[in-house]
């Protein structure tokens, strides 16, 4: 201890001067009075020096504590505990200004120590440490230490219990100003990146701050400072992280790993939650007609709509561009249907300048009731979200449980046991390539989808050598579009899909020159072409027990309404709706491409020639509902 070897050394000083004197016989009573002014300096120099010590000790802890990425809070806390219980003054209490746009400004309580009075005070006007504002009045002395960065001091308790608790009456001031001791209070103001942040209140038994605890006040607020902006830094990337920059919202990494945290806790305790999707209608549009300016602005105007109708539990997110998703934990689907149409409503109800008014499609989904999978669940709120979308739009929808057939897997095994039982003329090489995909399909256990369009596209490059790669995930997604539409029940929708897939296979056994001929066909090869639907149904797929179900459909699908179709000439409901969505889906794609003859059409031809057949060709309800989703979905890439 430096401090105090220095000390001794003084006092060995002050003794030889004492030995001194008295050696030289000077006058005993001058003597002693010099001793005791030595003494008392001793004293009073001591003191100074043990406060300097604290003072470097507390200023340490301090910045240790900038170094450690503590969160503000506690922070704050170690910095009253600091004050309080190290440097020992009474009360300590860390207040924050908070300048709210629409609200007056108000001091807010950070940190506190345990204090008595203060919780009596509290209690004494009913409200808690985390709900209390004081109000920040300007030409307060908390105002004027603020305004004018300077340490405030007085010895007037009283008027700083009034500053604190203006709602208190005289008479419980009074009593309170019976039983405190302290004698003096200081307000230190506190600055956060050259902003107000707030102050420290602090009060001592002492009568007064003295300059020496001035000075150290000053060095402790400097040293506050720098550990608030470390620690609101710190707040402030872990928000970034975490944060949409355009709304504010939550972003999709953070949604996701919540929507995992929720769905651990729903199957634990068998608590369902409910999840809401949501998608800005005609986005594009305000885009294109007023900019991309008024597009942002409509979809900051949907995230506040969020955040106002969310619960605080709640995790209101952005998942994309105009895609919004809004968790709602312990929520079933009733509850959440009700806020989903608040929302709805609140949306369609904002004003905005130049564009007007907005509207959002809404789809919801409740995890345990729809699913107990997050990515089916996710995938059926979505659906739902679309299926309010080509219902017109500006709606809640709720999802419908996925069925428990399973059609990506039956649709592999059925691609195994074609290869392998070699039920389709395939080369060794295309073979191999297939059996690949499909391996890998076992091996990574997801993806599938994008592997069977693929599949399906190299088996119909087999007689088709012009078939396009992604035909056929356009071909699905129209069909399950206009499935939906006509609210088919899931399962007929997972036969589609299969029947999507496998409808054409006949065609890989008619003979290559008459399939590719360029010459107009002869009124035989017209009719082997037409035996496609048989061959695929009782040569290819026959022995393939998974899939007899399919079977019916790939069968019908080139029968027509009226009865001219092939081979079995059925009419009418007599044909599975399925079957007609297929040769719909079929003849469409057909036209938009280019044949040897003709030109492709374009989608407004197209539908001019569709809708000529309707009644006759095609059931006219079909027709209807295809031509509205095609005009609803202009903008999907069908081809
Ligand atoms: P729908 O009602 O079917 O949802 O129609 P839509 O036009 O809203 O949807 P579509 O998916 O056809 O188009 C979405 C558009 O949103 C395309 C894209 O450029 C735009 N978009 C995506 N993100 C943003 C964004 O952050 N700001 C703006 N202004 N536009 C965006
Ligand atoms: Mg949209």
């Amino acid at each position: 201890m430096n401090i105090f070897s220095g000390l001794k050394d003084i006092l060995g000083q002050i003794n030889k001067i004492d030995g001194s004197i008295y050696l030289h016989g000077k006058d005993f009573a001058d003597v002693y009075a010099k001793n005791i002014a030595l003494e008392e300096e001793i004293a009073q120099r001591t003191k100074e020096l043990e406060q300097a010590n604290q003072t470097i000790l507390t200023l340490n802890s301090v910045w240790n504590m900038m170094n450690s990425s503590q969160p503000l809070e506690n922070m704050l806390d170690n910095i009253v505990k600091i004050l309080h219980e190290d440097m020992g003054y009474n009360f300590v209490t860390i207040l924050k200004l908070e300048n709210e746009k629409n609200d007056e400004p108000y001091l807010s309580i950070k940190s506190i120590s345990e204090d008595r009075y203060f919780n009596e005070a509290l209690d004494y006007i009913k409200t808690n440490i985390s709900e209390y504002k004081i109000p920040y009045i300007e030409d307060s002395f908390i105002g004027k230490a603020l305004k004018e960065q300077i340490i405030y001091s007085t010895t007037d308790i009283k008027s700083t219990i009034k500053l604190l608790f203006p709602q208190l009456i005289e008479e419980q001031i009074e009593k309170m100003m019976k039983e405190i001791t302290s004698q003096s209070c200081a307000i230190v103001p506190l600055k956060n990146n050259n902003n107000n942040f707030g102050c420290v209140i602090i009060a001592s038994n002492r009568a007064e701050i003295t300059d020496t605890e001035n000075n150290f006040l000053t060095l402790f607020a400097n040293q506050i400072e720098l550990a608030v902006t470390v620690a609101d830094l710190f707040e402030e990337v872990k928000k970034q992280a975490i944060t949409d920059p355009l709304t504010g919202l939550f972003n999709r990494r953070y949604f996701e790993e919540n929507i995992i945290k929720e769905a651990e806790r729903s199957l634990r305790l068998n608590q369902p939650f409910s999840l809401i999707s949501m998608d800005l209608d005609y986005l594009k549009r305000i885009n294109d007609t007023y900019g991309h300016q008024f597009g942002d602005i409509a979809i900051k105007t949907i995230a506040n709509v969020l955040k106002k109708e969310a619960r605080s539990i709640d995790i209101p997110a952005r998942i994309g561009g105009e895609e919004f998703n809004l968790l709602l934990p312990g929520v079933d689907t009733n509850g959440a249907l009700i806020a989903a149409e608040r929302i709805r409503k609140s949306i369609e109800n904002q004003v905005i300048d130049t564009i007007g008014g907005i509207t959002a499609s809404i789809g919801v989904a409740t995890f345990l009731k729809h699913s107990d999978r997050i990515d089916e669940l996710t995938e059926l709120a979505d659906q739902a979200m679309y299926k309010a979308k080509l219902n017109g739009r500006n709606q809640v929808q709720i999802a419908s449980s996925k069925s428990q057939y399973d059609w990506q897997q039956t649709a592999i095994d059925t691609f195994f046991d074609i290869l392998s039982k070699k039920l389709i003329p395939v080369s060794d090489e295309v073979s191999k390539t297939i059996f690949q995909k499909l391996n890998k399909v076992k091996i990574d256990n997801k993806n599938s989808e994008e592997t069977l369009f693929s599949i399906t596209d190299i088996i119909s490059q087999i007689y088709n050598r012009k078939y396009k790669e992604g035909t056929t995930k356009s071909k699905l997604a129209l069909a399950e579009m206009l499935a939906r539409k006509l609210e088919l029940p899931e399962i007929e929708i997972d036969k589609l899909r299969l029947a999507i897939l496998l409808y054409d296979i006949g065609n890989t056994m008619i003979p290559d020159e008459i399939f590719n001929k360029k010459e107009p066909l002869t009124q035989e090869e017209k009719e082997i072409i037409k035996t496609h639907p048989v061959i695929a149904a009782r040569e290819i797929l026959k022995p393939i027990s998974k899939i007899q179900d399919i079977i019916p459909i790939i069968e019908s699908h080139h029968e027509n309404w009226d009865g001219n179709g092939y081979p079995n000439q059925k009419t009418g409901a007599d044909i599975p709706i399925t079957s007609q969505i297929v040769l719909l889906v079929d003849s469409f794609f057909a036209m938009s491409q280019d044949r040897p003859y003709r030109n492709a059409y374009n989608t407004d031809e197209i539908i001019d020639i569709i809708k000529s057949e309707s009644g006759t060709r095609w059931n006219s309800k079909l027709v209807d509902d295809f031509v509205y989703v095609l005009k609803n979905e202009r903008d999907i890439n069908l081809r």
